[in-house]
């Protein structure tokens, strides 16, 4: 999913270098509805081209701690001030007003990626250095192997039955 993403949004901005750096060294699950993870990377990779400025690269990253599925985008742009940063997850936030207005920007983008997050029970947050860019992470708990395994046994249990040959 991150890559489609990644794949489609470098379509869509040519003059970008966004880039995805896998960082997992095994499997690791975690579970939720596909378009609620490409409406989050939507969001924060859409926000990291609005806000960037001559450096135009951004960087996607997929790994993992001991329990959780970390995502992470980073870009090199305006950044956000210390005071500003728990801000800009609340609804209708805009750091500076007339400039978003300028960028086609609601201030809803980062309240609803939260609140997706929320519904996985994962965390999303922001390092940022004004003038120097800024990383948003998502960590997201992942299953355990025994919850993963239900999960597939599940999955492949909703599957159609194979063809056999012999009804053929
Ligand atoms: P939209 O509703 O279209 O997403 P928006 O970008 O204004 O518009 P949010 O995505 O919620 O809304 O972002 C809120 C504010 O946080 C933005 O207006 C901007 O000031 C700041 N912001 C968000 N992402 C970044 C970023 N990558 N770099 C700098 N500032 C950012």
């Amino acid at each position: 999913i991150v890559e489609q993403v990644t794949n489609d949004m470098q379509m869509i901005h040519p003059d970008f270098t966004i880039t995805l750096e896998n960082e997992l060294d095994g499997p690791a699950w975690v579970q939720f509805y596909r378009n609620h993870m490409e409406q989050v990377l939507i969001i924060l990779i859409d926000n990291a081209v609005k806000y960037s400025r001559d450096r135009k690269e951004i960087h996607v990253s997929v790994g993992s701690s001991d329990t959780t599925v970390d995502l992470a985008v980073q870009d090199f742009g305006e950044g956000i001030a210390p005071k500003n940063q728990d801000r800009v997850f609340n609804r209708f936030y805009r750091v500076d007003k007339a400039r978003s207005r300028e960028k086609g920007g609601n201030g809803l983008g980062l309240s609803i990626a939260k609140q997706l997050i929320d519904g996985y029970h994962g965390t999303i947050n922001v390092e940022s250095v004004p003038g120097s860019g800024s990383i948003f992470r998502i960590a997201l708990p992942m299953l355990t192997p025994e919850q993963a395994a239900e999960f597939q046994r599940r999955h492949d249990a909703d599957k159609p039955a194979p063809l056999n040959p012999d009804d053929l």
